[in-house]
């Protein structure tokens, strides 16, 4: 390991084996700074212009990724049994409470900023029920499932079994369990609504904000419309009282109209409202600033309005692109969510993110990782190209919305 954190690796070290005594409350905080130091060191020599003093400090540091699994390895060789105690000092600063089941990835819209591919698969109810018992082994006690695609809802009979099975597990072992879906809104007819309803699910609703937004953006797969469905879709969601939030997308040439976005999502009258910046585009400082300022105009406009504003809460995570939570994808292999977000641009070394077959996958806890751990894989994935300065600026367009809150 790098000598320079290596001290700091031995203050955790002892920290948590004193674990039981303090909750693990010293070791956490030793370790969430050293995850902070790891991160900037990589994002400076990342940000470095090019050379071989840069090129060779940013390959040590990337070497550091997933060092806590690395510490657990140094307490088991150091003859520890590690217990709940333990595990959860070592890993519950990392990683996620929630699972992604990928259930499909079919969709009837080609949105012009996915980056999903699509391709006519769908997940077995096995692989999903596997999904479930993962995550129910977990040592957290509250839990949330996220199912996503594709179009999730194209796959209702697979989601009904995953919801089934981790409602029963989840009163067997005394979690709580929390359902979360994100769906394009043009298949939310009234059995699918009655659905989430019964079994309170948060839903996240796809809607670019004004009709010409969507239609551009947001076409179907024949090229027409996708607005009369989705405007048909919510109002059911809405009229059934079903906890949602509409996420609208904007891209970097209109990045300074995401207050009229949201301007238009409030005045049709939803309440909970998300701005996502398109990932995979490179963003200028100019646009970045854009949209920066477009933002604040929105905060004041949402305050006025009694909207919720969802990119002012901690809820959203950023920057996104280095989002923890582990995707389960269609045939059972369960990936670090930027191998599948990205998916299109990563098609080659999607297997960078691969994590585990979510059927042996052993203790979810150590799968966690932090924006570090990510950032290093990432790092590793876009080499030196065009992709790196993309991926760089969407980082940095997430650091600053973090910082902004
Ligand atoms: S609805 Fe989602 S999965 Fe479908 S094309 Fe649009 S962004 Fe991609």
């Amino acid at each position: 390991m790098t000598g320079v954190y290596e001290a700091s690796m031995s203050r955790a070290e002892r920290a948590l084996l004193n674990a039981d005594k303090d909750g693990g409350a010293a070791a956490r905080r030793i370790l969430a700074a050293i995850d902070a130091a790891l991160f900037e060191a990589l994002r400076r020599a990342e940000s470095a212009a090019d050379g071989s003093a840069a090129a060779s400090r940013r390959a040590e540091i990337k070497k550091l990724a997933f060092y806590r699994r690395r510490l657990l390895g140094r307490l088991i060789k150091s003859g520890v049994r590690p217990t709940g105690d333990h595990l959860r000092a070592l890993f519950s600063g990392s990683g996620s409470d929630r699972l992604i089941l990928l259930v499909t990835h079919a969709c009837q819209l080609r949105c012009a900023y996915c980056r999903v591919r699509k391709y006519g698969a769908t997940m077995t109810a096995d692989v999903a029920e596997a999904g479930v018992r993962w995550l129910m082994s977990s040592l957290r006690r509250d839990v949330e499932l996220q199912f996503f695609g594709g179009e999730p809802l194209l796959a209702l009979p697979v989601v009904r079994r995953a919801v089934a099975l981790a409602e029963t597990s989840a009163r067997n072992a005394g979690k709580t369990v929390r359902f979360l879906l994100t769906t394009n809104g043009l298949a939310l007819d009234a059995e699918a609504v009655s659905f989430l309803k019964a079994h309170r699910f948060h839903v996240e609703v796809s809607c670019d904000g004004t009709m010409s937004a969507q239609d551009a953006q947001r076409p179907t797969a024949r090229g027409t419309s996708s607005w009369p469905q989705l405007r048909s879709g919510v109002e059911r969601l809405r009229r059934a009282g079903v906890p949602y939030q509409v996420i609208a997308v904007v891209l970097p040439e209109d990045a300074s109209r995401a207050h009229e976005r949201v301007a238009a999502l409030a005045a049709m009258g939803h309440r909970r409202i998300q701005i996502n910046y398109a990932l995979g585009r490179h963003w200028t400082d100019a646009q970045a600033g854009a949209l920066r300022e477009s933002m604040d105009r929105a905060a004041v406009s949402a305050r006025r309005l009694g909207v919720e504003l969802v990119n002012l809460t901690v809820k959203r995570r950023e920057p996104v692109v280095l989002n923890s939570e582990l995707t389960v994808d269609c045939d059972g292999t369960v990936y670090r969510e930027t191998g599948v977000c990205l998916e299109e641009d990563f098609q080659e070394m999607k297997k960078r993110f691969r994590v585990a077959d979510v059927r042996n996958a052993g203790l979810f806890e150590t799968y966690g990782a932090t924006p570090f751990d990510n950032f290093a894989i990432l790092a590793s994935a876009y080499g030196r190209g065009g992709m790196r300065r993309t991926l760089l600026s969407n980082l940095e367009l997430g650091r600053s919305f973090a910082e902004a809150r």
